[in-house]
């Protein structure tokens, strides 16, 4: 993984999470995205890595639709528990030093994304003091999104989901 932010790898997270809960993402489309979201190569996915990395996705979108912080924390601290070792560094395949929190650099996909992505929106709560992320309000897409820098919470995964969701209102309105 050459993925050295927690903020990228929530952004993986919400990816993953999204791809594989709305989208139901087959090996090719995960492979795919973890290329994109720093996999230095696109990576060997099988149907087994995918029906394991489901479980981890229902998990991992309970985070993201957390009411309140105090729940989130609870989540994330559950999924650590459960799938992280002590942090380590890994310079695994060439890449540079960074941290991992799964077994050694033979976990199974899903034991990688699932202590990955619970260690990254665990820093991310802590450092926002906030909500890692949140669940798209926007009833045509509801995917999970990452939520950076300080302000107010958002409620769309993107501008193009708030203002389909501004115009579908105004239409409302109207009627
Ligand atoms: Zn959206």
């Amino acid at each position: 993984m050459v993925i050295n932010r927690p903020s990228d790898a929530a952004e993986r997270a919400a990816a993953l999470t999204g791809a594989l809960r709305v989208d139901e993402a087959d090996a090719s489309a995960v492979a795919s995205l973890l290329h994109a979201h720093g996999e230095p190569a696109r990576p060997d996915v099988t149907d087994a890595d995918v029906a394991a990395l489901r479980p981890v996705a229902d998990r991992l979108w309970e985070i993201f639709g957390a009411p309140d912080v105090d729940t989130a924390a609870r989540l994330i601290n559950d999924l650590l528990a459960e799938t992280a070792a002590p942090p380590r560094l890994s310079a695994h395949d060439g890449t540079f030093w960074h941290l991992h929190a799964d077994r050694d650099d033979d976990a199974s996909w899903a034991e990688w994304f699932a202590a990955s992505s619970a260690l990254a929106l665990a820093v991310l709560l802590a450092e926002r003091r906030a909500l890692p992320g949140g669940l798209c309000a926007s009833a045509s897409c509801g995917r999970p999104f990452v939520m950076t820098g300080r302000g107010a919470p958002r409620r769309y995964c993107s501008a193009r989901c708030g203002s389909r969701e501004r115009v579908a209102s105004h239409r409302r309105a109207r009627k």
